[in-house]
């Protein structure tokens, strides 16, 4: 397989002009010499140059046959899921990210596709859940936002021995540091929008399969719903990938530095995070991966909506908002953000409770995001002793 930088730096040159970046064909149409001759491209919903040249690095990063690029991420799944016909039935991981959780269940299932969630961390489970409806099984490896890691590999054999397509949402990895279509799986996912355009300013979706017939019927269901991405944003998605090796690796260095300062933080009382020798799932993440990531979960000592609110607030670098992935740092709260939709108890059964918080580690320099992170936990310490003043007291204050 080719290395990151020789798919990168593949991108051809473009040979009317030699500019070094691609051109943004910001055109619907392509004009024809004759009804039905053209350049290769008749309409750029069908296809369109900028696109084609993002989907051809996309495809070789992930190292399969055929890349597709989308409107969004859950267009990319959505597109997926297209494959089904009713009476298919999907296993899905129970840790899911809730906007395909929605659509799986909210949407596909009116339509007769039955999807299970079951901890896929757990492949004896796994094997015992497939039956012979069992078209699909969809992974996501490290999940959000508990980071728990299930094994591709093995169970991508299951899934070839039942007949099913193994997909993988390969969002919180990146191809840089997880080749899912390397270890068996059949169909990769991403959120664009995170870490392959890495600078939180679009909103992008990918497929990359690694077999060509199964690519070409994937593109067929995109052409024919036309889930596609613009020039301009494939653009973008580009050029971000130019810097995709460099930002990974700075955001899992931060990361991991960050991890450990947390997991012996006293305010702390858990650290969610694949590269700890604590988490659970350690040595597989160590087999499976070539590097841990950028987010990070834990969990406050002081485990309330408001102790967690008031760190939160208080960060400098951190931006408090939804998403992962980009350059800059961000920190959230996932009980009132990007989990609000899970039922109280169902969440907490995941361990994901109120004082629950997830980082996502940026560029910056890793002194300064532990620095942001000590002087919140210091006003939090003072918080504490306010929060201990009796309320009748605060309230003439
Ligand atoms: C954000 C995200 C998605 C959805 O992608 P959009 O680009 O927001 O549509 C899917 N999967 C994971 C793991 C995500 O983090």
């Amino acid at each position: 397989m080719s290395t990151t930088t020789q798919i990168l730096s593949s991108i051809p040159v473009d040979a009317l002009t030699g500019a070094i970046s691609v051109p943004i064909y910001q055109t619907a149409t392509f004009v024809q010499e004759a009804p039905g001759v053209n350049k290769g491209y008749d309409y750029s919903r069908s296809g369109n140059p900028t696109r084609a040249a993002l989907e051809e690095v996309l495809a070789g990063l992930e190292g399969g046959a055929t890349g597709l690029a989308f409107a969004s991420g859950l267009a990319a799944i959505d597109t997926v899921l297209k494959l089904l016909k009713s009476g298919d039935e999907i296993l899905a991981v129970d840790d899911i990210y809730g906007g395909a959780y929605r659509l799986f269940t909210h949407v596909y299932e009116k339509f007769g596709i039955h999807i299970r969630y079951i901890d896929t961390s757990d492949v004896v489970l796994v094997q015992r859940s497939i039956t012979p409806a069992t078209r699909l099984i969809w992974l996501e490896s490290p999940t959000n936002p508990t980071l728990k890691v299930s094994d591709i590999k093995a169970i991508a054999s299951l899934a070839k021995a039942h007949g099913a397509w193994l997909c993988v949402d390969n969002t919180f990895t990146s191809p840089v540091l997880q080749k899912p279509l390397a270890l068996g799986a059949d169909i990769v996912v991403h959120s664009a929008t995170k870490y392959l355009g890495g600078h939180s300013d679009l909103i992008a979706g990918a497929i990359v399969a690694k077999d060509p017939e199964l690519g070409a019927r994937l593109k067929f269901l995109q052409n024919a719903a036309g889930n596609v991405l613009g020039p301009f944003d494939s653009w973008l998605v580009l050029r971000g990938l130019e810097t995709l090796p460099l930002r990974v690796r700075q955001q899992s260095q931060s990361a991991w530095a960050i991890a450990q300062y947390l997991e012996t933080h006293e305010a702390v009382a858990a650290v969610y995070y694949p590269g700890l020798t604590s988490h659970p799932n350690h040595e597989l993440a160590s087999r499976q991966q070539k590097g841990f990531g950028g987010v990070i979960s834990f969990r406050l000592k002081q485990d309330d909506q408001q102790s967690a609110t008031a760190f939160l607030k208080t960060l400098h670098l951190f931006h408090l908002a939804e998403s992962l992935g980009g350059v800059k740092s961000l920190c959230c709260l996932p009980c009132e953000m990007t989990h609000k939709s899970v039922p109280r108890e169902k969440r907490l059964l995941t361990g994901v409770t109120d004082g629950f918080i997830r980082l996502s580690v940026g560029i910056e320099e890793t002194e300064d995001l532990i620095a942001d992170l000590e002087q919140a936990f210091e006003r939090l310490a003072g918080n504490g002793i306010e929060a201990g003043i009796p309320e009748h007291l605060l309230a003439t204050a």
